[in-house]
């Protein structure tokens, strides 16, 4: 009997034991919103972690409701990484709770305020798209290998090496932004598309930039916004305007039947990702694919 006892003590030992040692063996799990931020978490933490993205390809983030398995996803979750600046608008609420319970980074909220441009037409809000001016988006690379360090303290050295390695890749991007950039006349330097997502990036790159829609996709357009569109375009003889992945291409096609009724002929400059990335696995589907991709699609159809 005394036997029997011990042995199944000692059963019930060696499972404690095995789930213990299974548990400080798996490894840490990371659920990013966005493409772009998930692109980073795998550049810096590599297979150190396991992530995932809860927004794949075409998926417009300031509509995008949490689905009853994203909410799975993050509970599950070891540390979140969310944009902020109120990108996941129907999120918000969910991922602030979740702050409290586990690691949950706004990646984008780490850039200091006076590099942040207000959101036009939103008091005291400002534009979330950060990730289109490299200089500015680095810092939430930063803010994200700080994070996973927390997580992952062992690997502090791997983390900071690999980000090391991944911004000197995103300044060599910035100088190919640049550089291509540089391609198209000045005059023709302006960028027309659905929604504001380019703001930051003609601040940094020197572009204007005309949205239809406001720097949210929530925001309607009217017809006078489409009006004052085909004015702008046929008064600087504008070539080629864009749609975008993420955004209903509606809105642009009328803009191009708008300026055809007066004569002028404007094209389909082709797809531009904006809040979303190509599918993963792609060239697209990474930060510094999709954005030179955008980049080569600007200046071939305006240069
Ligand atoms: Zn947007």
């Amino acid at each position: 009997m005394r036997k029997y006892a011990f042995a199944l003590m000692a059963l019930i030992g060696l499972y404690g034991c095995s789930s213990k040692v299974e548990k400080s063996n798996s490894k840490p799990h990371v659920v990013a919103t966005t493409g772009m931020l998930y692109d980073a978490v795998i550049n810096i933490a590599g297979d150190k972690v396991t992530s995932e993205a809860i927004m794949g390809p075409g998926v417009d983030p300031h509509l995008y409701k949490a689905t009853q398995g994203d909410l799975a996803k993050f509970n599950k979750a070891d540390m979140i990484v969310y944009n902020g600046i109120l990108l996941e608008g129907k999120m918000s609420e969910i991922l602030k709770k979740l702050g409290r319970k586990k690691l949950t980074v706004a990646a984008a909220e780490s850039i200091p305020k006076e590099l942040l441009k207000s959101a036009i037409g939103y008091k005291n809000a400002y534009d979330p798209h950060v990730w289109f001016d490299i200089k500015r988006w680095k810092y939430a690379v930063n803010e994200i290998s700080d994070a996973l360090i927390q997580l992952d303290s062992t690997n502090r050295q791997f983390y900071e090496a690999n980000t090391r390695s991944y911004i000197t890749q995103l300044d060599s991007l910035d100088q190919y932004v640049r550089n291509q950039i540089a391609e198209i006349p000045e005059s023709q330097r302006i960028l027309v598309t659905a929604h504001d997502a380019f703001t930051y990036f003609g601040d940094a790159y020197g572009m204007q930039v005309e949205g239809l829609q406001g720097i949210s996709t929530v925001a309607d357009f009217g017809l006078k916004d489409i009006a004052d569109l085909i004015d702008l375009i046929i008064e600087n003889n504008i070539k080629a305007i864009f749609v975008e992945t993420s955004v209903s291409e509606k809105s642009i096609n009328a803009v191009v039947t708008g300026c055809k009724e007066k004569g002028h002929d404007v094209k389909i400059g082709g797809y531009l990702y904006s809040d979303a990335m190509g599918e993963f696995g792609t060239e697209e589907g990474t930060y510094i694919g999709m954005f030179s991709k955008n980049v080569d699609a600007i200046v071939n159809a305006l240069k």
